[in-house]
Parts: structure tokens; sequence; C-alpha cells
């Protein structure tokens, strides 16, 4: 059978694709993409022309069969998405998975992410990270998650739209606090930009110039002086609860 390519693409700078994915790009018999129209583009600029299947969100299940098929049938495929790693808060998951249960090979090349760049550019600790992706658009929802990791102590990182960037913010400064942050724009781009300070410094820097373009928000995890002053605090709630019961 034919083997699975997964292939990070540029996540802006066009160059940082590598010589291994140029090589399985022009190699396979067919790339799955996530929006042809895009990936055309991007295959026309290295003048590679190949047969291009659409993969996306919304046909993940029923595409991943019948690729599925076509590397039962000795095709290799190399998948795609639209920048940066397939797989990273893009489609890829699903065919994966699938290729496991059928004793399919997958090869996964390294490359561009847009989290791991943002992360080790931010100055925020590195050792322990916990990758976030993006937050629910629903305001409920979002609360929940952010509660439901606010005791961390590992570096956050969420993938964010500039017309949400502020509402997450607020919610972050809500219920985590107003730690230190990071936002990391248009990495690899022209106009790449990181934007330090508390998170309220961060939200008080886009009230002055609106959010554009793509970004990486990061705070830092709990800081051990606030994890002592939460504990303290249940702790005395508890206490509270048990004299009034
Ligand atoms: N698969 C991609 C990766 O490996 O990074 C992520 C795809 S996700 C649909 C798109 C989000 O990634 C953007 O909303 C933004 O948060 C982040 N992102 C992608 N490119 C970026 C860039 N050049 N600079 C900053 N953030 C970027």
């Amino acid at each position: 059978e034919g083997k699975l390519y997964i292939c990070p693409t540029p996540i802006g700078n066009l160059e940082d694709i590598t010589l291994r994915t140029l090589r399985i790009l022009k190699e396979v018999d067919a790339i799955a993409a996530e929006d042809t129209r895009h990936t055309i583009r991007l295959l026309r600029h290295f003048d590679i022309q190949k047969f291009l299947i659409s993969y996306h969100e919304h046909n993940e299940k029923t595409k991943s069969q019948y690729l599925i098929e076509r590397l039962l049938q000795g095709e290799n495929i190399a998948l795609v998405s639209d920048a940066g790693m397939p797989g990273i808060s893009d489609p890829g998951e699903i065919l994966i998975k699938r290729c496991i249960e059928e004793n399919i090979n997958v090869e996964v090349l390294p490359g561009a992410t847009a989290g791991i760049m943002g992360l080790v550019a931010s100055g925020l600790d590195t050792r322990q990270f916990a990758f976030e992706g993006f937050l629910n658009r629903e305001k409920k929802k979002r609360k929940e998650r952010l509660e439901k990791i606010k005791d961390q102590d590992r570096t956050l990182v969420f993938y964010e739209a500039p017309h949400r960037i502020k509402d997450t913010l607020k919610d972050m400064i809500d219920i985590l606090g107003n730690r230190r942050g990071v936002v990391a724009r248009e990495l690899t781009k022209k106009y790449e930009e990181f934007i330090r300070g508390n998170l309220q410094e961060i939200y008080d820097h886009f009230l002055e110039s609106p959010p554009k373009g793509e970004m990486v928000l990061l705070c830092e995890g709990i800081s051990s002086e606030e994890e002592e002053l939460r504990q303290q605090e249940a702790y005395e709630e508890l206490t509270i609860k048990q004299h009034i019961t």
C-alpha cells in the first residue's frame, strides 16, 4: 500500500518550506488540500503540478474514507493545510487516525507551526507549555475552558482571530488574572511583531491600535504565590462551609 505524508507549508514566508517537503510534494501521486485554490497558488510558486483532492473540516470523514481507499490501492498521498502543520488546529487528525487503524504508513515532515514559533519567541517559560488552540467562540464555553485551565502552571498557547482577541483577553483577565502575556503577530511575515506586557497592557494596546493579522496569544501559567493564595482561599471557603453545616 501507499504512504500518507503530512506536509507542513509556510505560515507566511514562502522560504520556510523544506527541501524535503518540496521533494515529497513532487513525488506523490496526489495532494489532499484544505483549500485547493490556496494550494494551487503555493504549488505554482514552486513549479509543481499535481492532482489535488479537497479535504477540509466539512468533508473530513467521507474524504478520509476515499483517501484510505486510494492509499490501500498503493498511491502515495501528501496532506497539506492552508498554512503550517496539518492536524494542528487544521484538518488531519481523522485521516491520520484512520490510517493507523488500517496499518497505512504515516510520515510526518517537520516544518513551520505558529504556536511553537510564538512560544519560543515569547520569552515565557518553554520547559512546560500547554497548546490550547482556539478557544470556543461562545463566551460561556470559552469561560468554562479558562476556568478549567486557570490553575495550570505551564505556559498557555492560544490561537485567536483579531476580531475576537479583545473579548478573549478580557475573559482571561477576569478568570486567569492579569498575568504576563505575549501576542505574536504575523510570524515570518513582513510586519512580524511581538506585543509584550501583562494581559491588561496588551488589551490597552489594542484599544489604541486595532488588532490585525494572524496572531498567537500566550500567557504564563499560574505563579506559585497565586497558587498558594488560591489554595488558601479554597481552604478558608471549606472551613466556613463546615462551620455552617
Ligand atoms: N496549522 C497551523 C499551524 O500549524 O500553526 C494553524 C492553523 S489555524 C487554522 C490558523 C491560526 O494559526 C491563526 O488564526 C493564528 O492564530 C495562527 N497563525 C497562523 N499563521 C500565523 C502567523 N504567521 N503568525 C501568527 N499566528 C499565525
